[in-house]
């Protein structure tokens, strides 16, 4: 029974440690899931925001390179491009204007940058007319790979404790580039260098560390909440199936009409008590008792009046009782008592105990009051020869004292010894 039981709880808990496993599996599989959506998501959004700034920066080389340059005013502070040949024009009026090509063009809007803004960008060349176009080690690796054919290259970096995303898209030869770079030995649509940017994502991957962090907890605070709520209705249930276990098994052993103990249970009983007795040599009694002509209740009053009688004579034996005795319906109106430790002349006081306390007391039902009279066969296992100590004869023996209590004219108690007929007068 004991081992049952702890195999029981043993298979109960290796259930309870493969569900959190699952659970716990399932948790840190959905966080990684969202984990890596969300850096996917991120990643695109950054890359996005990228090309739309090299788009607004190549739009205006474009728009710059269609008029072959533009010129701007030579106010002071203006220099003259020092790569063009004859880059400044001056009008009637005196003023003088000079030219600016895509690429001037480009550096000084990239200078125009201030020092807080999020992202720079760059024009670089594997082989720079102007030497503050020389690249880094980002930018070389991206040209170089942009012979290869690739048409935009990105990467994080980290300085300093912050995160950069650096962003490069080819720069390809046109004709008008040719104005100046033609003598680098470009021909159209080589690539000539690149246009850089860099973007710095430090704040945005501030953010998403916090949110990480943030649903982490949230995520195991979840798995905390389910596996609790799991564990705590888990428990519930097995103390609703033990209770319902422990009813049912109650509801077997125990007869519906009187509470007490029936057939079966005064059956296993017996045999416990007739282990101990054998094994420490002590003495065990039954006394049979039955009820004196109960049919004529049932047919007087009605079987529902006989149940309850049945019912009260029950509960008197049992208030009549020490708790170490043992009291069974055998069957009908009959009753078994078990009382260890007494020989067959204690158990016939008991026994005439009883009968007196029925022959005394009115049983009171709805209506009438009724009084029943029981008749008592009483045996001891030491009564009994030591060959014959058995269960069935313990029982024989007390039913033909039974017999004879009844035969003797009811109301009495007989003990299972020819001589031992024991009168209510005597004791
Ligand atoms: P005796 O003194 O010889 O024992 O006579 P008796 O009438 O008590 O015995 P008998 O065996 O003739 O009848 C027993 C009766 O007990 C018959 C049966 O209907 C009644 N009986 C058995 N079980 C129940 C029960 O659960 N409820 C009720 N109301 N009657 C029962
Ligand atoms: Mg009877
Ligand atoms: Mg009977």
């Amino acid at each position: 029974m004991k081992q049952n039981h702890n195999k029981r709880s043993h298979a109960w808990r290796l259930f309870l440690l493969q569900v959190s496993l699952v659970v716990a599996i399932f948790a840190v599989g959905l966080y990684i899931g969202v984990f890596q959506r969300d850096k996917t998501l991120v990643r695109r959004h950054i890359l996005a925001d990228a090309r739309t700034q090299i788009d607004g920066i190549v739009l205006t080389r474009l728009w710059n390179s269609m008029y072959g340059g533009v010129y701007v005013e030579k106010r002071q502070g203006v220099e003259s491009n020092p790569f063009l040949t004859n880059p400044d024009v001056a009008t009637r009026d005196g003023r003088v204007f000079t030219l600016r090509n895509p690429a001037i063009m480009t550096r000084e809007i990239s200078l125009l940058r201030p020092d807080n803004g999020h992202f720079a960008f760059n024009l670089t060349s594997l082989r720079p007319l102007n030497p503050n176009n020389r690249t880094d080690d980002f930018e070389q690796a991206a040209l170089l790979r942009f012979e290869t054919g690739e048409s935009e290259i990105y990467a994080e970096e980290t300085r300093d404790d912050r995160t950069f995303f650096r962003y490069m898209i080819p720069l390809v030869t046109t004709a008008e580039c040719l104005q100046c770079h033609a003598t680098q030995g470009y021909a159209e649509g080589d690539i000539r260098g690149g246009i850089s940017l860099t973007m710095d994502i430090t704040g945005f991957r501030q953010a998403m560390t916090s949110n990480h962090i943030l649903g982490m907890c949230l995520i195991a605070a979840a798995t905390a909440v389910v596996l609790a709520c799991f564990y705590y209705f888990s428990i519930r249930l097995m103390r609703q199936l033990k209770q319902a276990q422990q009813t049912l098994a109650d509801m077997a052993v125990t007869d519906e009409l009187t509470g007490l103990a029936n057939r079966r249970r005064f059956f296993e009983r017996l045999e416990e008590e007739m282990d101990r007795s054998l094994r420490y040599g002590s003495d065990l009694s039954l006394i049979m008792l039955d009820i004196d002509h109960f049919k004529r209740v049932n047919d007087t009053f009605g079987h529902p009046v006989g149940d309850t009688v049945l019912a009260e004579v029950a509960r008197l034996l049992t208030a009549n009782l020490r708790t170490s005795d043992f009291v069974a319906r055998y069957g009908g109106e009959e009753f078994a008592v078990l009382i260890p430790g007494m020989d067959a002349n204690e158990a016939a006081r008991a026994a005439e105990k009883l009968r007196v306390v029925m022959e005394v007391n009115d049983l009171f039902m709805d209506g009438p009051s009724i009084k029943v009279t029981v008749s008592a066969g009483v045996a001891s296992l030491k009564s009994l020869p030591a060959a014959r100590r058995t269960r069935d004869q313990l029982i024989r023996s007390a039913d033909k004292a039974l017999y004879r209590a009844k035969r003797e004219g009811r109301n009495r108690v007989c003990v299972h010894r020819p001589e031992a007929a024991i009168q209510p007068s005597l004791i």
